[in-house]
């Protein structure tokens, strides 16, 4: 396959580890004239961009100070329409809450060539990575992804979790540590069983991952005493324990 010049490039980068980004994914950025990169990508990733690259860091800093999206889709195709191959290099898989349709979207406009290249989404290789699988024969036949962004009693179109908690099989919340007490609450208020178990994975793959195991009853405290910060993925359902009973460690 080639690289073009004057192209974007959105190529998601995996959860953490660099040897989760695709063959396709580490050929553009190994040949690419500008990364623009989000902040949790991997030094290690970013060590593979040519000596001569233009590197960008676009992420968000805790606080949200940062580049906005329209600087962004801006940057790309300015760099794009300047001859450069760009690799826009995105957490996970670009189009799992990354922004990613904006960004094509705007390069569309402009006339830009765009090409997505899928990476491993940590809404699924954080629970893989803590060895819960999120579907299960006879435990869990289907999972949902849901962004915890929003403080549940939002109102104005965030998440409803009383919809959420009817689901069936199991629950992956991507971006919800802060708000997990409320969040659990909220599900167990519509109808979850308060013993319901809960995982939640922290800087999966990465070398200082760390996995705790609550209930929706207890993973509030157990996520405070823990002092669990993003990123990390929280998922919810009988399939936590489908390979090792917590219950019984
Ligand atoms: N596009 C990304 C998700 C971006 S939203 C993807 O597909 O993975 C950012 C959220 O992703 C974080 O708040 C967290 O919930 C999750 N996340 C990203 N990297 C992670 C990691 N290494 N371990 C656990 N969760 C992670």
């Amino acid at each position: 396959m080639t690289v073009r010049t004057g192209a974007i490039y959105l190529v998601g980068a995996g959860p953490g580890d660099p040897k989760l980004i695709t063959v396709r994914g580490r050929e553009i950025l190994e040949s690419a004239d500008a990364v623009v990169h989000d902040r949790l990508i991997s030094p290690g990733l970013l060590k593979l961009a040519r000596a001569d690259a233009r590197i960008e860091n676009v992420g968000k800093a805790p606080g949200g100070i940062g580049p906005s999206q329209d600087e962004i889709n801006d940057l790309l195709v300015s760099l794009a329409r300047n001859g450069c191959t760009v690799c826009r290099l995105k957490g996970g898989d670009p189009f799992i809450f990354g922004r990613g349709g904006e960004e094509v979207l705007a390069g569309r406009a402009a006339g830009v060539f765009v090409e997505v290249v899928p990476g491993v989404t940590s809404a699924l290789a954080g629970p893989a990575s803590a060895g819960v699988p999120v579907t299960h024969r006879g435990l869990s036949s289907s999972v949902t992804v849901v962004t915890g962004h929003e403080e549940p009693s939002a109102r104005d179109g965030g998440v409803d979790w009383r919809d959420i908690a009817q689901v069936q099989g199991s629950i992956v919340i991507m971006m919800g540590v802060v708000h997990i007490e409320a969040i659990a609450r909220a599900l167990v208020v519509s109808g979850r069983p308060s013993d319901e178990p809960v995982c939640i994975v922290e800087r999966a793959t990465c070398p200082n991952q760390r996995v705790i195991f609550g209930t929706l009853g207890t993973i509030g405290g157990v996520a405070e005493r823990s002092t669990i910060e993003n990123p990390a993925t929280i998922v919810i359902g009988v399939a936590v324990d489908a390979l090792a009973d917590r219950a019984e460690l």
